[in-house]
């Protein structure tokens, strides 16, 4: 009999119940105590929805991430806050966020940094370690939470991060060598395997993502040298690995002395034959055979059809899981009441994948015929998704087949162009300008509620946009701005502004998905293909630029940071998608200088986060992802003056393909590095404009004019100063108006002060 089992489920709730707790308890309106029973009860309700299942994740539940859950569980939190006030809790929400509860006497430390899980849009807080980190042994949450597991019945399966993942995602403070912490972490793991198999767990979850990525011989040797000196332990061990093939480690992986290793046999299906041929007879093979990643019904016929072989190979060693933990999709589609029929039966959010996954386990234990009409019932769907007109559109198909190298070409090359927009835009040297969004004040937000309740009127909203448009543009000429913006007072989320107004795109009421403690995100479903029916942005700029004899700049999001930031279809390759996005782009790009507008910004912010996990992949993303960049930027005159931005500078290893897409200005996040993120530019010629950010917008402060001089000039050790702009490190749309307008006349008095030592 195969065996169905889960790696993790969403822990924010259906209706996002765990965010509003935590955002009471740092509020300080509920107690710890109300914080963990509501937490307590999310866990209860996640096992009470998985209890069909043969084995349930246990320890996958977190009050912020499962890493820093892992770093308290190895004792490993970092020592600046040991000395202070205050519980365990507070001390675990000091690392996370930089303070517990926002009390006046808040004992506030830096927080730990964040960085992102793997290639998903989680966050997770990065372990800190050193030479000198030593571990101790800290189970009660695992234990407690396998107690409360048990009492309600379910048969538990503790999950817990491997110990060479987390050295692997752990950054050594003092650059030594991580691995050779190893002999102090492996008896903590002993230990706690011990603790568990005394508690009654049978099997333990132990992910170790790291075996999809390229690993050196070190790290390979780690894997080896870690899993011998944990195999003597009493539970049965099943590897995780997740989020793409194992290439290179599949051996490795599955010679490992564990009972049982999980694949993503989603990313990795080429390879599940090789695994079962590789395995040792007595270990289990866990298939993710549901994708974990995204919020599409599987097609189980489909996946029967190369299951059921397997399956027969396999017998009692199969067992079947999601591809990875839920956690990276929303919990429960049943929550949607405004989708139609036709989109409802399309999805599959976490709890309707468990459901999948279970009439998968009963057609292979018991035959299709057992869950005939359930299996009739998907092909229904899957056909109807495989076939509607709403998704396939024969024009847009037809449009990215014709798509030629000319597309993607400007006319002039930057040389020429730079002159003609000089001599259009009449531009001073360190010209400023700012990354699109101004402040969205509670009144903003306001407005836009009401008008999508429809309580307020579009001509009412329509008024009040223009009012905050208009006081952005004023409050920009007062300034002293060169290259003005209208600042975005219209648009919720860069994102879901283009994806409500393009053909393709359906938007959840609930589909939240977890980004880091309580920052939820719901990206809106690209579903069919990308259209525009009309322009999406030109009114508004023409309005704005109806105020000002100053250049207003259009703004747009980009077609690979509308990709990476959307549940994308999975019945075509992402490229394709992109390209699509790419078209629809290029024409509002078209449009806008047809209106008048003779700077155009295309947001890329998350063209880097698109990369592959494997470097050898790196290329090819790119390749595809800067064609449809320029596809999107490039059909217009010399003239026009082409900007791009991206929310940070760590572009070592991708500079060339950012010079590839030909913008003639890119401003990047800069100010916190001190501008050594920068020192790319020593070695590499960046061909055309850039501008380095020397205002810090994620912090309240309000940098002075002369340490926006100092980081302009440390930029222009590195960049001839004819190529700089002047701006801040990315939208201000967070931000309030009282700290923006100092911060940005100390950044304009400090471009006037690099114009006359330019002199
Ligand atoms: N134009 C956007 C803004 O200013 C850019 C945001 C981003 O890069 N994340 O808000
Ligand atoms: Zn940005």
């Amino acid at each position: 009999m195969a065996l169905i089992h889960n790696l993790g489920f969403p822990r924010i709730g259906a209706k996002r119940e765990l965010k509003f707790a935590l955002e009471d308890f740092w509020k300080g309106n509920i107690s710890a105590a109300a914080l963990l029973t509501r937490a307590k009860e999310l866990r209860e309700q996640n096992w009470i929805t998985q209890q069909s299942l043969d084995l349930v994740p246990v320890g996958d539940f977190s009050l912020y991430d499962q890493v820093l859950d892992m770093s308290v569980t190895l004792g490993n939190l970092p020592s600046r806050v040991a000395q202070l006030k205050g519980g365990e809790l507070d001390n675990y929400f000091r690392v996370a966020r930089g303070r517990s509860v926002n009390d006046s006497d808040c004992d506030c430390v830096h927080a730990g940094e964040m960085t992102k899980w793997f290639d998903t849009n989680y966050h997770y807080i990065v372990p800190e370690l050193g030479a000198d980190s030593r571990f101790s042994l800290n189970p009660e949450r695992l234990l407690s939470q396998l107690e409360e597991a048990k009492a309600l019945g379910v048969n538990a399966k503790p999950v817990i991060i491997g110990p060479v993942s987390y050295l692997w995602l752990s950054k050594a403070k003092d650059q030594s060598d991580k691995l050779a912490l190893l002999e102090h972490l492996l008896p903590v793991y002993r230990e706690l395997l011990a603790k568990l198999a005394d508690a009654g767990a049978e099997w333990v979850q132990i992910d170790e993502p790291a075996l999809v990525t390229e690993l050196s011989p070190d790290w390979k040797n780690a894997f080896e040298s870690t899993y011998h000196s944990l195999k003597a332990s009493k539970v049965k061990l099943l590897l995780a690995t997740y989020f793409g093939p194992l290439q290179d480690n599949l051996q490795l992986a599955c010679s490992l002395p564990v009972a049982g290793l999980h694949i993503d046999a989603v990313r990795g299906r080429k390879e599940v034959i090789n695994v079962v041929d590789w395995l040792p007879a007595h270990k289990v093979l866990s298939l993710g055979a549901i994708d974990g990643r995204n919020i599409w019904k599987t097609d189980l016929n489909a996946t029967l059809d190369w299951l059921e072989p397997v399956a027969d190979i396999l017998g009692d060693r199969l067992w079947l899981a999601p591809s990875c933990s839920l956690l990276h999709v929303p919990v429960d589609l049943n929550s949607e009441d405004k989708l139609d029929t036709d989109c409802l039966s399309w999805l599959a959010f976490a709890t309707q994948k468990l459901e999948e996954l279970s009439v998968l386990g009963k057609a292979i234990n018991l035959g299709r015929s057992a869950v005939f009409e359930e299996l009739s019932v998907n092909q229904i769907a899957i056909n109807s998704r495989a076939n509607s007109t709403r998704i396939h559109n024969p024009a847009v198909k037809a449009a990215v087949k014709s798509i030629n190298a000319e597309l993607g070409k400007r006319q002039g090359g930057y040389g020429e162009r730079v002159n003609k927009q000089r001599a259009h835009l009449n531009l001073p040297l360190f010209p400023t300008t700012t990354i699109g969004s101004f402040p969205q004040t509670a009144d903003i937000r306001k407005t836009r509620r009401a008008y999508k309740k429809q309580e307020v009127s579009a001509a009412a909203y329509t008024a009040k946009m223009k009012a905050e448009i208009e006081r952005a543009v004023r409050e920009q000429e007062k300034l002293g701005l060169d290259v003005l913006v209208h600042g975005e007072a219209e648009r919720n989320d860069m994102v879901e502004y283009f994806g409500e107004q393009l053909d393709g795109y359906l938007f959840s009421q609930y589909g939240w998905v977890q980004s880091y403690g309580s920052r939820c995100v719901k990206p809106p479903i690209l579903f069919g293909d990308i259209s525009r029916p009309k322009a999406m942005t030109v009114e508004w700029t023409k309005y704005a630029q109806s105020l000002t004899d100053k250049p207003m700049k259009g703004m747009l999001t980009g077609p690979v940071t509308i990709l990476n930031w959307s549940f994308v279809r999975d019945d075509q390759a992402r490229s394709e998608t992109c390209l699509q996005l790419a078209l629809a782009i290029r024409q509002e790009v078209q449009d806008l200088e047809a209106a008048g507008v003779k700077v155009i910004q295309i947001d890329e912010a998350a063209l880097r986060e698109g990369l592959p996990l494997r470097k050898s992949e790196w290329q090819h993303y790119l390749n595809w992802a800067i064609e449809s960049f320029r596809i999107s930027a490039n059909g217009v005159s010399d003239e026009t003056q082409i900007h791009t931005h991206m929310c940070y500078s760590e572009f070592n290893d991708i500079i060339e393909a950012i010079a590839q897409m030909d913008a003639d200005v890119i401003t990047i996040e800069t100010s916190r590095s001190d501008m050594e993120l920068l020192d790319v530019f020593e070695e590499f010629h960046y061909p055309n404009e850039i501008g380095p950010g020397v205002y810090d917008i994620h912090s309240p402060n309000i940098p002075s004019q002369e340490q926006a001089v100092a980081l302009m000039n440390k930029a222009a050790q590195r960049i001839p100063a004819e190529r700089l702009w002047v701006n801040p490190d990315c939208g201000l749309k967070t931000r309030q108006w009282e700290e923006v307008i100092p911060a940005l006349k100390n950044m304009i008095s400090a471009a006037h002060t690099l114009r006359a030592q330019a002199k």
